[in-house]
């Protein structure tokens, strides 16, 4: 059968699957009649914002008639604050998938070409072929590795070539909770042609203690080529606001203001994530609770006797030993939403969100149930 419309389509969009989310409360709620639903499905922060956000939302109501700063003025201070850069550095987002779809559209072209590893966030993915450029998709750690399925760098930088003009990296990775160490990092950047941008994607930073961490924005100054990425998605518990940003280069940060809808960040956004930023006693409350909870979910594995991936954000990726799709199926009628990864060539692994305390216990019975029985 032909789709004439389809067909239509710019070349790249095409071929696209488009991107499949968390299945939502409501949606869960419709279709199985359950309640007291409990989501452990998108990496959010479980406690929800912190109650200085919802005083700013709140004050802002009234104000929602208006168009935004188009500039992000204050939150550009702001954040140009905390990380120690000047705030022509900083492109705010619909979340920072706005600026990885900013970088696409900015840099790429077909001719050119973007790199990322097996098993990296699917938004890499959709950016690349919706503007028409090639994905060089290197392959990931194997199983036995400190850091299974985590990217491995030498062989991305194998796959450049002087066409490459995005080379994605996620630290830590979703949906693999993997990471990367200064010195490896820092080699993969020293070796990168200046043409080449290197997106070092920080989703889930907040939640990183490990002194080997590198935080990237450290290195601005002596990489042009080099862009972070943030967000107020996860630790900061602002999902459903879409927020985030880059930060980079001011005339990276140039060139994604001239693709930027001029007012891609709303009101609410704006303020929310000024007053997140205030609140650094509940982002440490936020931070610790997950870091407990990841532990306790992991030492759950293995108890179980089920594999997973030693996780550094606020999920971990583990392996039923078995297709995942029918225990999927019985959480979902327990009430209890977590992620299939088949998306991502992982029919065997769930990715499960770090919830609260009750959150998790009610998971680990349900499992207990499921995988002993
Ligand atoms: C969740 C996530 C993001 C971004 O989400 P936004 O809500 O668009 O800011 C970016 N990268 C990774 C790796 C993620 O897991």
């Amino acid at each position: 059968m032909s789709h004439p419309m389809t067909d239509l389509a710019a070349p790249g969009v095409r071929a696209l699957k488009p991107y499949q989310p968390g299945k939502s409360i409501s949606e869960l709620e419709r279709e199985y009649g359950v309640h007291d639903i409990i989501k452990l499905a998108s990496n959010e922060n479980p406690l929800g914002p912190g109650p200085g956000v919802l005083e700013a939302i709140q004050a802002e109501m009234g104000d929602i008639a208006r168009y935004p700063d188009a500039g992000g003025f204050e939150l550009k201070q702001a954040l140009a604050r905390r990380h120690g850069v000047n705030a022509d550095c900083v492109t705010l987002g619909n979340g920072s998938n706005d600026v990885l779809v900013l970088l696409a559209e900015a840099f790429l072209q077909d001719t050119l070409e973007a790199v990322y590893s097996r098993y990296s966030f699917a938004v890499y993915m959709i950016a690349v072929q919706a503007v028409g450029a090639t994905a060089r998709v290197a392959e990931a750690n194997p199983p036995g590795h400190a850091q299974p399925l985590g990217h491995d760098l030498p062989a991305m930088a194998r796959l450049v070539t002087d066409k490459t003009r995005i080379v994605f990296v996620a630290n830590p990775n979703n949906p693999t909770g993997t990471w990367v160490g200064s010195a490896e990092l820092r080699a993969l950047i020293d070796e990168m042609p200046r043409e080449t941008l290197v997106v070092v994607d920080q989703a889930y930073r907040e939640y990183m203690v490990d002194p080997d961490y590198p935080d990237c924005v450290e290195w601005l100054d002596q990489y042009p080529n080099l862009v972070v990425t943030q967000t107020f998605s996860k630790a900061f518990g602002l999902a459903g606001l879409r927020i985030g940003y880059s930060i980079s280069h001011p005339q990276v940060a140039d060139v994604l203001n001239r693709v930027r809808q001029p007012f891609n960040v709303n009101n609410l956004a704006n303020v929310a994530a000024l007053a997140a930023l205030a609140d650094t006693e509940y982002l440490q409350r936020s931070v610790a609770m997950n870091n407990n909870e990841r532990e306790r979910l992991e030492a759950a594995c293995v108890r179980l006797g089920l594999d997973y991936v030693p996780s550094a954000g606020n999920f971990v990726l583990v392996d039923m030993g078995q297709p995942a799709g029918p225990v999927y199926e019985s959480l979902l009628r327990r009430s209890i939403i977590v992620r299939p990864v088949g998306n991502y060539a992982l029919p065997n692994h769930l990715r499960i969100s770090v919830g609260t305390p009750e959150e998790n216990g009610r998971l680990f019975a349900a499992l207990e149930d499921l995988v002993v029985a």
